[in-house]
């Protein structure tokens, strides 16, 4: 029932098991780390104690846990530090192994912790979100905010081992499902048209019978551009292709406020100006666009703004998104459905155009 995919990294490869339920797996890891003589700690958020108790007892009982809050605000300096003294509290050494069993703030935050603790031990990701399970549990981007920021402190730490257990999903906020399904979409449109037709043909819930194989696929596609570009300094295309719709999304989120919109919504927005973009360059027709708003639509996520933003801080907060260089206006575009490419000198009453087209 687990199955099984690599990343190739060289010598920081690690497996990906699947299955609906990872618990076993994990145990398995966690056992035979003790029996060759590893203390194993466990960090996780007070929603997923909560509502996955017995998952967590099956996976990790016995093991020290720490419970932190749930939240964007626990990706901080503060709770880094108290992660980071867990480790020492719990006198883990350089054969020691972390577990960040959560979503994508735990990940990161823990993962990070791994990073930085003994300049590294070693650290395992079980994503218990959507988005996590897709996105940020592959690919060794961990990190924290400032509070001039999002993400601006981080290191690349490989994980050792992900486990995904995709029935955790049936008690995630059906909002925070929807999120994720935006990263999914994101997914089949830069790189697997096949995806986005199998989404289009068919909505997918958190029921579908297909959603292990969705969660694969796109943890497959994710595997292979972190394989090509895993430091994420290709000059065109490679990580910076995961970016599509993030563009305009970051400035979303930047001006309405983080928490406003949940990332996969600014996200979902972002991409539908993002077609609009690409539409506007020739790549896309309206029909594709079209299709990519009903598949949007059709997972329950926004295409719209809700209110109207002012266009001038929208246009500041792009300017000085981290993936525009050298002052020329940069993106992820659509040449067609499945396939993104990254540009620069992009005129920037394009962006704007498109931008006021989805509500600004
Ligand atoms: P999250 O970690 O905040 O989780 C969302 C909510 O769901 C939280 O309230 C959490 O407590 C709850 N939850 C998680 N699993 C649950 C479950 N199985 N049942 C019930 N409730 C559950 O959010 P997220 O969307 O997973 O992650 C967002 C973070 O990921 C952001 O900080 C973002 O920057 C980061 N991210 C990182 C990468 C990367 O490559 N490292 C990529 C994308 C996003
Ligand atoms: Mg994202």
């Amino acid at each position: 029932m687990i199955e099984s995919l690599t990343v190739n990294l060289g010598a920081r490869s690690y497996p990906i098991q699947f299955g609906v339920n990872a618990a076993a797996a994990v145990r398995a890891e966690v056992d035979a780390l003790i029996t060759a003589g590893r203390k194993v700690v466990v960090v996780t958020d007070r929603n997923l104690a909560n509502a996955q108790r017995d998952t967590l007892e099956t996976m990790f009982g016995g093991q020290p846990m720490l419970v932190l809050e749930p939240g964007e605000e626990t990706k901080s300096l503060t709770e880094l530090g108290r992660v980071l003294d867990f480790l020492a509290e719990h006198r883990i050494d350089r054969g020691g192994a972390l577990f960040a069993a959560g979503g994508g703030v735990i990940g990161d935050l823990a993962g990070f912790a791994a990073a930085s603790y003994l300049r590294g031990i070693a650290f395992y990701q079980v994503p218990t979100t959507l988005l996590s399970m897709v996105d940020s549990s592959v690919g060794g981007k961990t990190g924290i905010n400032l509070k001039a920021g999002k993400n601006l402190v981080g290191a690349f730490h490989q994980p050792k081992g992900v486990f995904i257990g995709t029935g955790l999903l049936t008690t995630l906020p059906p909002r925070e499902f929807a999120a994720g399904m935006a990263e999914v979409i994101k997914t089949g449109l830069l790189g697997d048209a096949a995806l986005f037709a199998q989404l289009e043909a068919k909505t997918l819930t958190v029921e579908s019978a297909e959603l292990g194989a969705v969660v694969r696929r796109c943890c497959a596609l994710k595997a292979g551009v972190v394989e090509a570009d895993e430091h994420e300094t290709a000059k065109e295309g490679g990580r910076a292709l995961l970016n599509l719709g993030h563009t305009f999304g970051h400035a979303i989120e930047q001006v309405t406020g983080y928490g406003h919109y949940l990332h996969g919504e600014a996200v979902a927005i972002g991409l539908a100006a993002a077609a609009r973009l690409s539409q506007k360059l020739g790549y896309i027709g309206a029909v594709e666009v079209a299709r990519i708003e009903a598949v949007l639509t059709a997972h329950a996520l926004p295409v719209k703004l809700r209110e109207a933003l002012p266009l001038a801080p929208l246009m500041t907060a792009m300017a000085r998104d981290k993936k525009v260089r050298a002052g020329a206006l940069r993106f992820v575009v659509l040449k067609s459905l499945g396939v993104a490419a990254t540009q620069g000198d992009i005129d920037p009453k394009l962006a704007e155009e498109s931008f006021r087209e989805v509500g600004a």
